[in-house]
């Protein structure tokens, strides 16, 4: 591969806006300039009720293969694997062909349990490699991208930029779906096609562990929009997102019986960071701040909710302590400098069975198909976030009154920062501009 294509792959993605679509949305380019050993397919899809994923790389095998190729020809890595369940039959049927000759790309069925899809478990249990705590996966020569980013990768190279989000509307709606909306949609609008909700749900934006509650349903969609989950007020899981932080403290400063259930069950802790949520919850409640790196490991933390949702005994969430005490430590500037130490022995034996996870989770009743529909909505509006992306927000390239057309530029990186570009994606005419959003309505676009 010639450093030219190189450039030309990763160019054409900066062009196109391709960020991680599976978590914080790190531009895609930065991760395509940089050399690598193997790049992996994270197809897990580990979160409980979430199928997007699975069912786009069923449906598109060829664009997602193209994607991993241009991927591993940008990065000159050599080994490029797909990690997913063995109950994705038909995802795992519409990629055979399209590997069957490829000696260098093979399929990697990993555990049905959870985390599978955190990236550093991915790898760990793809390829046996450990990302040291607070590093990332190009320290051990590793590269991941999920599902609709390397679909998204395989369309900028022929110019599409993006401008559409698939994600999976499930739980307590009438008619759960998985659906493609053109970024900006507000969330009040994709519940709609699945059926609506009524007054006494909540929502989750992402999976049930990991996902956050939402509280205003005119937010809009953007290009890391995981899912969208409803579940009754009275739900466990919604009642345990509402507490409050110092809720949360005074029940961890009561009730903890330092019984380490939370440790021995931290996925990153069985892999040989030092990050131990029992030792952090007693250096939150006796202000035990002796060891400052043991305190820092907190940064390490994946925000997994293993911890709080399964191994806590009485209610204790390990995850927002942490979520405290990363906020406090970036904003003082301090980083994580522990080194990788040892995995445990009985790793692959203590990660947590899926159907074990939904039943704990009491997901059984919402546990349902969410069908990908092939429409595309049109929105009458939509609400593009300048930041949908880690870095600096994108800075205007349009002003009031100008009309747009689909896949337009309207949003550009900074100069000389890291950033994400941002498209129109629907055709209409701008009619606002904020720090934060682009808003363009439907109707009289230019051509
Ligand atoms: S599992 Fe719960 S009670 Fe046990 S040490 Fe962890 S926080 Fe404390
Ligand atoms: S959320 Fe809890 S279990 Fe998950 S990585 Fe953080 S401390 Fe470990």
């Amino acid at each position: 591969m010639s450093e030219i294509k190189k450039n030309e792959i990763s160019g054409k993605v900066r062009d196109a806006g391709v960020v991680g679509a599976g978590g914080a949305g790190f531009p895609t380019h930065v991760k395509l300039s940089a050399q690598a050993e193997i790049v992996i397919v994270n197809a897990a899809e580990c979160e409980p009720l979430l199928k997007t994923d699975q069912q786009l790389a069923a449906r598109y095998p060829e664009l997602l293969i193209k994607g991993l190729t241009l991927t591993m020809e940008s990065t000159g890595a050599q080994k490029g694997i797909i990690a997913l369940k063995a109950k994705y039959k038909d995802a795992i049927a519409a990629l055979e062909p399209y590997i069957r000759n490829k000696d260098n790309i093979g399929i990697s069925i990993m555990p049905d349990i959870y985390p599978a899809g955190d990236e550093v478990i991915t790898i760990w249990l793809t390829t046996g490699r450990r990302v040291p705590p607070g590093g990332i996966p190009l320290n051990i020569g590793v590269v991941v991208n999920n599902v609709q980013t390397l679909i998204n990768v395989a369309k900028a190279v022929d110019g599409i930029p993006v401008t559409t989000r698939t994600l999976t509307v499930t739980g307590a709606v009438k008619n759960p779906i998985t659906v493609t909306v053109p970024i900006g949609t507000s969330i009040r609008d994709v519940l709609k096609l699945a059926g609506g909700g009524s007054v006494d749900l909540s929502y989750i934006n992402g999976g049930p562990m990991m996902g956050a509650l939402i509280t205003d349903l005119s937010v809009p969609v953007t290009k890391t929009t995981g899912g969208l989950i409803a579940l009754p007020n009275n739900h466990m899981l919604i009642q345990r997102k509402r507490m409050t932080v110092d809720n949360i403290l005074r029940i961890a400063k009561t009730v903890c019986e330092q019984c380490s259930f939370c440790t021995e069950l931290c996925p990153r802790h069985m892999i040989g960071h030092e990050l131990s949520p029992h030792r952090l919850i007693r250096a939150v409640n006796y202000k035990n701040i002796g060891d400052p790196l043991l305190v820092t490991s907190a940064l390490t933390c994946s925000e997994c909710g293993v911890c709080e949702a399964y191994a806590c005994p009485v209610g204790i969430s390990p995850l927002r302590v942490n979520i405290a005490l990363k906020a406090e430590l970036r904003a003082k500037g301090i980083k994580y400098q522990g080194e990788l130490g040892k995995e445990d022995p009985m790793a692959k034996h203590r990660l947590i069975p899926s159907a074990r996870l939904m039943d704990r989770l009491r997901l059984r009743p919402w546990y349902k198909e969410a069908p990908l529909s092939l429409d595309i909505y049109e929105p009458d509006e939509v609400v593009l976030k300048l930041q949908q992306h880690i870095g600096a927000p994108a800075v205007p390239a349009v002003k009031v009154g100008d009309l747009v057309s689909v896949g337009q530029l309207i949003g550009e990186i900074p100069e000389g920062a890291l950033g994400a570009k941002v498209h129109a994606s629907i055709e209409g005419t701008v009619t606002q501009i904020t720090p934060q959003a682009i808003t363009i309505r439907n109707g009289g676009a230019a051509k």
